[in-house]
């Protein structure tokens, strides 16, 4: 048996470099002004995935909901040692907040089969909210490690992960099928290799209906495991099996009705005594406020 891992990946706003009104008056993301990168956490959970794969075997696809532009994130996946990638695209799924991205994340990663190992960022950098990993775990009905800071131990079986929680760390072991957030902690992405650069540089994504879909992971249901793949499969609400309603806008209960920029300004200045009894009770001070850990 060879370990299948899924790595769920989003194309966010670059929130570093914007220009114009990153806010449209709806309340939605006016994405046509800002540069897209590849969410950092999700690079995190790339890496994780490639040095499991290193150490244990195994395949990784790479899945993505997003707008056909998305596909970018999924050629620097490829670049980077994916085996194989899918964008999830559809008019239709437009405006999901958490519960409708995970919904189509969780059908998606049905479609896709038998897996063991689904890696997610720990946080998109846009929505900011931690809530898509926990949410298809849920979904999915499977065991889920949040906030996985390295990876202690891992074979086909199953796989021991050293986790951040909020006063320190938790050693936690788990058998498959497992869903993992992955922390900006957790290693240090590798670059995108030349050769890959070279060999996926020119591919294009292709629509693929529900027939296609089927011819292509075989009646057995086996992914394929090509060393060049041809071409990047996109999916859409019917071809991932998924209810309309449960996606987009109309599967989203959430509505931001208000988006404020808050600047945090102090007046207040603090004298630390500078002694020792001064500065370890200013740390206790800092700590039990939860400024710092
Ligand atoms: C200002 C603002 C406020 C918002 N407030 C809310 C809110 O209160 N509640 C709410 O439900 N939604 C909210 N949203 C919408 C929310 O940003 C989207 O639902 C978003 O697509 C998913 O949530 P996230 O970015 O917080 O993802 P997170 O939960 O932070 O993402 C965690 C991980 O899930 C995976 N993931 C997330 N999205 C995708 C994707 N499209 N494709 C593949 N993998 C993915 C990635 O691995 C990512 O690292 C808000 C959006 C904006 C702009």
């Amino acid at each position: 048996m060879s370990l299948k891992m899924i790595v769920t990946v989003k194309q966010v706003p670059d929130t570093h470099n914007i220009v114009g009104d990153a806010m449209k008056p709806d309340g939605t993301v006016n994405r046509a002004v800002l540069p897209t990168i590849f969410n950092p956490e999700d690079l995190n959970a790339l890496e994780e995935a490639l040095s499991i794969k290193e150490t244990v075997g195994g395949s990784i696809t790479v899945i993505t909901m997003g707008p056909p532009k998305a596909v970018e994130v999924l050629k620097e996946s490829l670049y980077r040692g994916a085996d194989d990638v899918v964008l999830i695209s559809d008019r239709k799924f437009a405006g999901a907040d958490t519960l409708a991205t995970s919904y189509a994340l969780k059908c998606a990663i049905e479609k896709l089969g038998d897996y063991d190992l689904v890696l997610c960022g720990r946080q998109a950098i846009d929505g900011d909210t931690a809530q898509v990993g926990p949410q298809i775990a849920e979904k999915l009905g499977i065991n889920q490690i949040t906030g996985l800071v390295s990876v202690l131990a891992a074979s086909k079986k199953s796989i021991t992960i050293k986790r951040q929680v909020d006063d320190g760390f938790e050693i936690v072991r788990s058998k498959y099928p497992l869903l993992v957030t992955v922390n900006s902690t957790a290693n240090e992405p590798r670059s995108p290799r030349a050769k890959r650069v070279m060999a996926y540089k020119n591919i294009d994504r292709k629509f693929c209906d529900e027939s296609y879909v089927e011819s292509y992971l075989g009646t057995d249901g086996a992914q394929p495991s090509p060393s060049i793949l041809s071409h990047i499969r996109e999916w859409n609400v019917e071809s991932i099996g998924a209810d309309a309603l449960q996606c987009g806008l109309s599967g989203s209960p959430t509505k931001v009705k208000k988006v404020q920029n808050i600047v945090l300004t102090t007046s207040d200045v603090k004298q630390v005594p500078n002694t020792d009894v001064g500065i370890s009770e200013f740390m206790r001070e800092l700590m039990d406020e939860h400024i710092i850990g």
